[in-house]
């Protein structure tokens, strides 16, 4: 540990404590907990805050340097609840909440709506899959393509990445779109596609999979065709 610490980046160490604050109190640190935490100054907190935002590991408020999201955890309440043990989170989305599961590896319990029609929806994953799914019909829509997910990833995460009921409720919603530009997914087929980008985390040096990864990854998946592409 004390190795590791040695060779990361003051980046490295603040987004972790960014991580760890998140799950211990399901809310990110602010500013000044930082600025003690690591013995900087307010402008350098911003700045390394700055630094995560661009490198897409948080997301910060609009025009502050309050933490919106430090994916997949969400700073205000969503329609995305997640419960592991005795603790209770907020997910930015559909996908970042089954990605809790392979995140901590631990069991996660899913809560939310049909975005079409407000019915509850409850999934239980453990073990790597996906144990309980109702109403079972349930999927994790992506109603944009993957190039877009990053034009910007708070409205992206906010409006067009839910859970229908099933496939009639998706087809009935205003959110529906061409079969090419967006994608259904199964609850156990979310948490395989997770892996990669969540399962390591809470390591030090974490670091996003790169385009060529995530298409090697999306095509082992049988995740091909022209919504998959980057
Ligand atoms: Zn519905």
């Amino acid at each position: 540990m004390t190795d590791a610490a040695d060779t990361t980046t003051l980046a490295q160490r603040v987004r972790r404590f960014i991580f760890d604050t998140f799950l211990e109190r399901s809310a990110p640190p602010v500013v000044e907990e930082v600025m003690t935490a690591f013995g900087l100054s307010r402008d350098e907190t911003i700045g390394v805050f700055r630094e995560l935002d661009a490198a897409r590991h948080i997301a910060l408020v609009k025009g502050t340097a309050r933490i919106l999201m430090a994916f997949p955890f969400a700073a205000i309440a969503t329609p995305f609840r997640v419960t592991i043990g005795d603790r209770e989170y907020f997910a930015n989305c559909a996908w970042d909440a089954v990605a809790f599961h392979a995140m901590l590896g631990q069991d996660v319990r899913v809560d939310s709506f049909c975005h079409h029609c407000a019915e509850p929806i409850a999934i239980e994953l453990s073990a790597g899959h996906a144990v309980r799914v109702e109403p079972a019909g349930t999927i994790v829509y992506l109603a944009l393509r993957p190039t877009e997910w990053w034009e910007n990833i708070t409205t992206t995460c906010a409006n067009t990445m839910v859970f229908f009921a099933s496939t009639e409720h998706r087809d009935a919603s205003d959110l529906c779109a061409p079969p090419e530009q967006a994608a259904s997914l199964t609850p156990d087929l979310t948490h395989a596609l997770s892996q990669p980008i969540y399962g390591s985390k809470f390591d030090l040096d974490y670091q996003r999979p790169g385009r060529d990864a995530l298409l090697a990854h999306f095509a082992a998946l049988g995740l091909t065709g022209p919504y998959w592409t980057l």
